[in-house]
């Protein structure tokens, strides 16, 4: 990797030598044409395994040929939810729906509290 950064200052280096002189430019621009021909051809599978990919490729395995992402879920936002109801609230309303029935005298509508048959007893 040294040697890459080493090698990009050179480059910039050179660059800046024969920014101002157009032959100089042409010249390196072919000489740099030529290198590049010439590893391309010689030293095509060094630099394949030596590029990122193919170290990305060893090392998780192939990337997928078919990239297929879904949408994302539609956000639900703080207000749209119903309330949270508690086992003790449901408990209730469910209670509310009955009818209670008298324990004393088994008729619905009343509880003992407020059962006719025992008042009458209470005050017999
Ligand atoms: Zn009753």
């Amino acid at each position: 990797m040294k040697s890459v950064h080493r090698m990009m200052r050179e480059f910039h280096t050179l660059i800046s030598i024969v920014e101002n002189d157009a032959e100089g430019m042409t010249e390196l621009l072919n000489m740099i044409r030529q290198r590049k021909d010439t590893y391309s051809t010689t030293k095509k599978t060094v630099s394949n395994t030596d590029s990122s990919e193919s170290r990305f490729e060893r090392f998780v395995g192939k990337a997928p040929t078919e990239i297929r992402i879904n949408p994302p879920k539609q956000a639900q936002t703080k207000g749209c939810r119903k309330r949270h109801i508690g086992a003790k609230e449901e408990a209730m309303e469910k209670a509310k729906k009955q009818v209670r029935e008298c324990t004393k005298c088994g008729q619905k509508g009343h509880n003992i509290r407020t059962c006719k048959e025992l008042s009458k007893n209470k005050t017999e």
